[in-house]
C-alpha cells in the first residue's frame, strides 16, 4: 500500500516538472508535420478501409527501397507489429516444439512470447557491451545441438556484430534473424542491417525509428522463405475495426501533443485515457496482449498491417532519407559532446568504431551511478522510458513467465543496471536545447 502510494506520489512530481514551461523530451514524437488535409486522407482510410490494399503494397515497396539502401533489394511484408513478422519467419523456418532460439537478454517480452507461441524454447544469452546487441561469443556459448535459429538484435541503431554472428550460423547450417525493431539505416563494412541474416524484422511502433503508432516488418531475400511467409498470411485478417479507431485517436493526440513543448500534457492525457479505458471497459489500442503467454485473443495473430497505418509509414518513409541523416547527426553530437566529461569513457566501443555508420535511435551509455544521474536527467527528459534495465522488457507477469531466470545473463542484468538513454528522434527545432542539457549533464558525470 505504502509502495503504491509512493509510486502514485512520484510519478505526480514528475508530472508537475513535465508540465513546467520547459520542454521536455519523451521517446515518442507525434506526426507533427503532417497537413490537415493528410490527416483526412487517412481518416478516409479508417472509415473505408477497403479502397486501401493498393495503399499497403506501396507502403510495402517503399519500405523494401529505404531498407535496401544500395543493396540489391529483397522483398517485405507488413503486418501489425514486429513481434508478428518474428513470427511468421519462425514458422517458414519450420520451427516449432523441441527447438531452442538464441535471443540477446536485452529483448522485448514480444520476442519471447512469439518463440514461445511456436511452442520453441528461448535461449537467453549475454549482451555485447561493445554494442548493447546480440555477442558472438555468448551465442557460441550458448549453441547446443537443438539450436536452429540466433536472433541478431541491433540495438538503439548500432549494428551489432553481425558479421561475425553470420559465420557462425552459416558454419553450423542454422538461421540467422536480425532484429532491426530498432535499428534502421545503420551500417556496418558498408551493409545495412537486415542483409546479414536469413531475415529480418523491423519493429514501427510509435517508439522505433519509423513510427505508424503499431507496426511491423518482414524482409528477406530469400525467394522461397518469403513465399513460405506469404502462405502463412494469406488468410491473416487486419486489426479490428474499433482497435483501428482508437490507434486514429492515438495518433491525433501525439500529433497534437507528442512533442517537448507540451510533452506533460500528453503524459496526463496518456493516464486520463488509461483510466477512461478501465471504467469504460474499452478494449486495447496498442498490441498489449503479448508482453504475457496468456492472450484474450483482442486482435489476430498474425494480423495484417491496417492501411490507415500504411498510409501513415508512406508519409514517414518520404521523410526518412533526410531524418536518417539528421540522427546520424544528432548522434554525432551527444557523442561530440560527451568528449572530455565522464560521460566519454561510458559509450560503448561502437559509437567510434569507423566500421560502423550510425543512425541514432536513443544514444546508449553505461553509468556507474546511473540512478543519481537518471535524477539529474529527469528535470528534462522522461527516464522512465529507458529501455533494458532487465533483459526481458515489458514482462507484465514476471520474467520467469517467458522463461527467463534470474542469474541466466549476469553481463546483461549488470549492464541493464546502468543503461542510460537519451532520444534522438526529435524535432529539428527541439534538438538545441536537449543537445546542451546533455553537455551539462555530461559534464556533472
Ligand atoms: C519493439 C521491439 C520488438 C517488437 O516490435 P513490435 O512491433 O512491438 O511487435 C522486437 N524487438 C525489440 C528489440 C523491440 O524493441
Amino acid at each position: 500500500m505504502l509502495g503504491k502510494l509512493t509510486r502514485v506520489f512520484n510519478r505526480l512530481g514528475q508530472l508537475r516538472r513535465m508540465c513546467a514551461t520547459v520542454p521536455y523530451y519523451g521517446f515518442v514524437t507525434g506526426h507533427g508535420y503532417l497537413t490537415d488535409a493528410q490527416v483526412d486522407d487517412i481518416r478516409r482510410l479508417v472509415d473505408n478501409p477497403a479502397t486501401g490494399a493498393q495503399v499497403v503494397a506501396d507502403y510495402e515497396r517503399a519500405f523494401v527501397r529505404a531498407i535496401a539502401g544500395s543493396q540489391q533489394p529483397g522483398q517485405g511484408m507488413a503486418l501489425a507489429g514486429g513481434r508478428m513478422a518474428l513470427w511468421v519467419i519462425l514458422k517458414a523456418l519450420g520451427i516449432g516444439p523441441g527447438d531452442e532460439v538464441i535471443v540477446p537478454g536485452f529483448t522485448c517480452a514480444v520476442v519471447a512470447s512469439a518463440i514461445l507461441r511456436t511452442g520453441a524454447t528461448p535461449v537467453y544469452t549475454d549482451v555485447d557491451p561493445d554494442t548493447f546487441g546480440t555477442s558472438p561469443d555468448a551465442v557460441t556459448r550458448a549453441m547446443t545441438p537443438r539450436t536452429r535459429a540466433v536472433i541478431a538484435q541491433h540495438s538503439f541503431g548500432i549494428p551489432c556484430k553481425a558479421d561475425q554472428l553470420r559465420d557462425i550460423t552459416t558454419a553450423r547450417d542454422i538461421a540467422l534473424i536480425e532484429d532491426c525493431a530498432l535499428t534502421l539505416g545503420s551500417t556496418l563494412n558498408g551493409t545495412p542491417v537486415g542483409h546479414f541474416g536469413d531475415a529480418a524484422f523491423f519493429s514501427t511502433d510509435h517508439s522505433k525509428p519509423l513510427n505508424t503508432l503499431v507496426g511491423g516488418f518482414l524482409y528477406t531475400r530469400n525467394a522461397e522463405l518469403f513465399a513460405k511467409a506469404q502462405c502463412l498470411v494469406e488468410h491473416a485478417d487486419t486489426l479490428p475495426a474499433d482497435q483501428q479507431q482508437r490507434l486514429f485517436n492515438q495518433f491525433l493526440l501525439e500529433r497534437r501533443l507528442a512533442r517537448p513543448a507540451s510533452y506533460g500534457i500528453y503524459q496526463l492525457a496518456m493516464l486520463v485515457r488509461s483510466v477512461m479505458r478501465k471504467i469504460r471497459k474499452r478494449g486495447m489500442t496498442f498490441l498489449d496482449d503479448d508482453y504475457t503467454v496468456e492472450r484474450s485473443g483482442a486482435y489476430p495473430y498474425p494480423a495484417r498491417m491496417p492501411a490507415m497505418l500504411a498510409r501513415l509509414g508512406l508519409h514517414e518513409l518520404e521523410r526518412w532519407p533526410a531524418e536518417a541523416r539528421r540522427r546520424a547527426d544528432i548522434l554525432t553530437r551527444y557523442v561530440r559532446a560527451a568528449q572530455g566529461t565522464p560521460v566519454e569513457h561510458m559509450l560503448p566501443a561502437a559509437y567510434t568504431d569507423p566500421a560502423r555508420h550510425i543512425v541514432g535511435h536513443r544514444f546508449a551509455y553505461r553509468h556507474p551511478k546511473a540512478e543519481d544521474h537518471h535524477t539529474r536527467m529527469d528535470a528534462r527528459v522522461h527516464t522512465a522510458w529507458t529501455w533494458f534495465p532487465v533483459p526481458v522488457l515489458g514482462a507484465t507477469q514476471g520474467l520467469a513467465s517467458l522463461g527467463y531466470h534470474t542469474g541466466a545473463c549476469p553481463v546483461s542484468e549488470q549492464v541493464g543496471q546502468g543503461i542510460v538513454n537519451w532520444p534522438c528522434v526529435i524535432e529539428a527545432d527541439t534538438e538545441k536545447p536537449l543537445l546542451d542539457f546533455f553537455a551539462t549533464v555530461a559534464r556533472q558525470g
